[in-house]
């Protein structure tokens, strides 16, 4: 079935103030491209002020706590992030579960907080290297995403629509690095199967995004690939010029 093309900025923990302005331009460049979902997911006190710079384009957050509220010092929660602005949330990105230590169990819990809430999920899997380089990377991705995917006749409910999944091999995100097209097409095929055995025929409007060194050079080969319906973008999402053209390739890639 065809799905919109979802490019989506990932800007880490990147801006300031004064970058509201790339923000800004941005947004209204991806105007131009009205067949591809586009978002930027910012640093959580970015939130509020891109919201209110930007606010007919969607701006995202990189993480929620899963707890509605409480003794919880540091961390944010789904209604607090979207009581800033954002629609969105990406959760389990590989730098979380790698430098936090988050467990699938907690990356799950998350993304059932953030649907409660009607925020939108990117939930992120992929591999190390070691486990690529072992053959091991379809079944070790495989259970990551099925211990993590959210659960409850609920939540569920809400997966088609809010729902995407970021492929992002650990070993090509931010290394310039990128897996190959054949590598991609395993991998999200693999993701869609497991997808299906969780949520039937709405598992079909579930977006699957590759992220992992994304570039203007790169992204039309990536977007032609089956089942690849968008990107999880880093270090490319940081500027108007570096990002605007994988904007472009999605909508190409769309028409
Ligand atoms: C990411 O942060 O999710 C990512 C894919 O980063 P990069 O595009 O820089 O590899």
């Amino acid at each position: 079935m065809a799905r919109r093309m979802y490019v989506v900025g990932n800007w880490k923990m990147h801006g300031l103030s004064v970058d509201l302005a790339e923000i800004e331009a941005i947004a209204a460049q991806a105007r131009a491209y009205p067949a591809v979902d586009t978002a930027l997911c910012v640093p959580a006190i970015l939130i509020e002020r891109a919201a209110r710079t930007v606010p007919n384009f969607t701006i995202g957050a990189q993480d929620v706590h899963f707890a509605e509220k409480g003794a919880h010092t540091g961390c944010v929660s789904a209604a607090m992030i979207e009581d800033a602005g954002a629609h969105l949330t990406i959760v389990g990105h590989s730098e979380r579960r790698e430098g936090q230590r988050e467990t699938d169990e907690e990356v799950r819990s998350k993304a059932e907080a953030a649907l409660t809430a009607g925020l939108s999920v990117i939930l992120c899997v992929g591999e190390r290297l070691e486990v690529r380089e072992a053959g091991a990377a379809v079944p070790t991705v495989s259970a990551q995403l099925e211990a993590s995917l959210p659960r409850g006749e609920g939540v569920a409910r809400g997966v088609p629509n809010k729902f995407a999944i970021a492929y992002e091999p650990i070993w090509a995100i931010g290394t310039g690095k990128v897996a190959s097209t054949q590598d991609i097409a395993e991998m999200h095929s693999a993701i869609r199967e497991r997808l299906r055995a969780s949520y039937g025929d709405a598992a079909e409007k579930v977006r699957i995004l590759y992220g992992g060194s994304v570039n203007a050079e790169n992204a039309a080969e990536i977007f032609a690939v089956e089942d690849v319906d968008g990107a999880l973008v880093g270090g490319a999402s940081l500027s108007a010029d570096k990002f605007i053209p994988i904007v472009r390739a999605a909508f190409d890639a769309s028409r």
